[in-house]
């Protein structure tokens, strides 16, 4: 297979000998001093766990939530990642829950069973493990253990397709912009910075290149809102449910989900079909790929297929088992 070349243009030194490369560095590492995040929880320790929980709630959640909602409370319930390995996987998703993206949690719990609660130390090991992608594994192995390599996730990618004036990369070329932009004596700073610049001046949509340690030698300044191409996103498609709330004996009938998508989770039963009963009310929950809109109804029974697959519980069992979205809602709303 053939593969691209980055069209970088020829470096040439300035006044007192120093590359542009040289100069940018100095810049970058001394606006990563003045302007960096550096109280963020997951940045005053070296414990890969406290590291790699943080890496693993960012990627699909803003730094504000995870932080006021999620990372405490979480490290309070298991505070080490043997904890996280001796805990059922149920206990897991109840900590994740109101997270999202719940596949994390079982990839977190899958981790900290096949390491025994001590992540490997390199970049390369760390990758073999479950929901450790390449970016996550190098930024673990750079932020606990001191590896110098380069990460990109999706800040460092906006920065790189501005940075070279790039509206398309393949993976491969984005990694070796990376690389090329990378400085490998300062790699914890660089990496965190770049990750800073990307939250706080490199931003989606009002980029401020005015106060960017980047700006001299940024070939997207001049129009960095057409770096990268917009994606195409179609709508997400719209679902629609019936939730039954069945009631015997004071428990409700709930399953437990074996799709992809909430795996683990426990919800109440859904269906396409009429049902006869009394409609309680609407509920709509957005989630990554499709919204779903539901009616609530209280039915006197539940259609054949779906009365084998319950089980009945308490609302206490009900209140501490992990519950996805539509279903907490469902749960305060209705039942609580
Ligand atoms: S100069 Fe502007 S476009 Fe370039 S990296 Fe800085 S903020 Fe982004």
């Amino acid at each position: 297979m053939q593969c691209k070349i980055i069209n970088l243009e020829p470096i040439t030194n300035d006044k007192e000998g120093r590359s542009p490369v040289q100069t940018t560095n100095d810049k970058f590492l001394s606006w990563y001093l003045e302007n960096g995040r550096h109280d963020l929880p997951w940045r005053r320790t070296k414990d890969p766990y406290r590291i790699y929980l943080s890496e693993i709630m960012l990627q699909q959640t803003q730094v504000a939530t995870v932080l006021e909602r999620f990372y405490f409370p979480f490290l309070e319930r298991f505070p080490t990642l043997r904890d996280v390995a001796e805990a059922e996987e149920e206990a897991v998703l109840k900590a994740w829950e109101g997270l999202g993206y719940y596949s994390r949690a079982r990839n977190l719990h899958r981790t900290a069973r096949l390491t025994g609660g001590r992540l490997s130390e390199t970049a390369k090991e760390l990758e073999k493990l479950p929901g450790i992608g390449r970016s996550t594994a190098r930024a673990i192995a750079c932020f606990a253990y001191g590896e110098a390599l380069p990460i990109l996730d999706a800040n460092v990618r906006r920065i790189l397709y501005r940075y070279y004036r790039r509206r398309q990369a393949t993976e491969r070329e984005l990694w070796r912009m990376a690389q090329r932009l990378f400085d490998p004596e300062h790699a914890y700073e660089w990496n965190q910075g770049m990750m800073d610049l990307g939250a706080t001046v490199c931003t989606p949509r009002a980029p401020r290149c005015e106060g960017c340690p980047l700006a001299e030698s940024c070939r997207g300044r001049a129009h960095p809102e057409r770096y990268p191409a917009p994606k195409k996103r179609a709508a997400p498609p719209l679902r629609r449910r019936r939730i039954l709330l069945h009631q015997h004996e004071g428990a409700w009938a709930m399953q437990r989900s074996r799709e992809r998508f909430h795996g683990g989770l426990w919800h109440f039963p859904q269906t396409e079909a009429t049902v006869e009963g009394e409609h309680l009310g609407n509920l709509r929950q957005s989630y990554s790929h499709f919204t779903l809109e539901a009616e609530v109804w209280r039915v006197p029974s539940l259609p054949p297929g779906l009365s084998k697959e319950v089980t009945y519980h308490s609302p206490e069992t009900i209140e501490s088992a992990p519950l996805g979205g539509i279903d907490r809602k469902v749960f305060v709303v209705y039942i609580r």
